[in-house]
C-alpha cells in the first residue's frame, strides 16, 4: 500500500480550511437550533445580547482607530488609549490585509503602516537593553550577489570590500558590541530569535516578513515576547536581489535600544 505524506504546506492549508468548515458548520447549527429550540422571548433576549456585542465591536473599532491615527500624528500616546492600539492593530491588521487581497489593493502600505505603528508602540517605552541582549536581524539579499563569502554562517566573514552594505553594518554592529546575524528568509529569522531569546530584536526586510514577524512575536505568551524594531530594507533591483537599507536609520534604531543619544554614535 502506498502511503502519502503531505507535504507540511500542504498539512497547513487542510488543518486552516478545516477549521474555517467547522466555524462555519458550528454557526449553522447553532443557527438551526435557536430556530428550532427557542422560544420568541429567549429569540429576542439572544438578537439583544448579540447587538450588545457588535455595538461594544464597534465601540472598540473606534477607539482603537482614533488612537492609532492619534499615535501616527503625534508619533507618542498615553498609557489609557495603548492597550486599544496594541490589540486594535492585532485585530485591524488581518482584516485590513484582507480587504486589501479582496479589493487587488497594494497589501506593502498596510504593512508598511503596521510596522511603524509597531516601532512608535515599541520605541515609546524608552526601555534601554545591554548589547548582549539585542539581536540584528539582517536580510542575506543585502549582500552582493557576486560576493563569494558564506555571511550566513557568520557575518565576520564579510571583507568589508564596501560592494555592499554589509560593510557598513558591520561597522555599526560590532562598534556597540551587538551580535548580528544574516538569515535567509522569514523561517529562519523566527527560529533563530526562538533559540537565542533575545531581549529585543531590531530587524532588517521587506514588509511581508517584518509584518509576519511582527504578528508572530505578538503571538507568543507574554514572557516570551519581545520588543521588535523592523527596519524596511529597499529594493532598487526588484524584490530579494542586491537590496539596500539605511544605515543612519538602523544605527539610529539601535542606538535608541541601547540608550545612547548620539546618531550614528560613539
Ligand atoms: S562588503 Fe562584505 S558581503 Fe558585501 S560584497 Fe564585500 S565582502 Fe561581500
Amino acid at each position: 500500500m502506498q502511503v502519502i505524506f503531505l507535504d507540511n504546506n500542504v498539512r497547513k492549508f487542510l488543518k486552516y480550511t478545516a477549521l474555517f468548515l467547522f466555524y462555519i458548520i458550528a454557526f449553522i447549527l447553532i443557527l438551526a437550533y435557536i430556530n428550532s429550540n427557542f422560544t420568541l422571548a429567549a429569540y429576542n433576549t439572544f438578537l439583544s445580547i448579540l447587538m450588545i456585542c457588535f455595538f461594544i465591536l464597534i465601540l472598540f473599532t473606534l477607539v482603537s482607530v482614533i488612537s492609532i491615527i492619534g499615535l501616527s500624528r503625534k508619533r507618542k500616546t498615553s498609557r489609557f488609549q495603548m492597550p486599544f492600539i496594541k490589540y486594535g492593530l492585532r485585530i485591524l491588521m488581518p482584516v485590513t490585509l484582507f480587504f486589501a487581497t479582496l479589493m487587488g489593493n497594494d497589501k506593502d502600505s498596510v504593512r508598511s503602516f503596521y510596522i511603524e505603528m509597531n516601532n512608535l508602540i515599541s520605541e515609546s517605552s524608552d526601555e534601554t537593553f545591554r548589547p548582549e541582549d539585542i539581536l540584528v536581524l539582517l536580510p542575506h539579499c543585502l549582500q552582493n550577489s557576486d560576493c563569494g563569502h558564506k555571511i550566513t554562517n557568520d557575518i565576520n566573514n564579510c571583507k568589508q570590500c564596501g560592494k555592499c552594505v554589509i560593510s557598513d553594518l558591520l561597522d555599526i554592529v560590532r562598534e556597540r558590541n551587538v551580535r548580528a546575524v544574516v538569515v535567509t528568509g522569514g523561517t529562519a529569522a523566527r527560529n533563530i530569535v526562538l533559540k537565542e531569546k533575545p531581549k529585543a530584536v531590531l530587524s532588517v526586510a521587506c514588509e511581508r516578513d517584518l509584518a509576519s514577524g511582527i504578528m508572530d512575536v505578538n503571538k507568543l505568551p507574554k514572557e516570551e515576547k519581545m520588543p521588535v524594531i523592523g527596519v524596511l530594507n529597499t529594493r532598487p533591483n526588484g524584490p530579494c536581489f542586491n537590496t539596500n537599507v539605511d544605515v543612519d536609520t538602523l544605527a539610529e534604531k539601535l542606538d535608541h535600544l541601547l540608550g545612547r543619544n548620539k546618531v550614528n554614535g560613539g
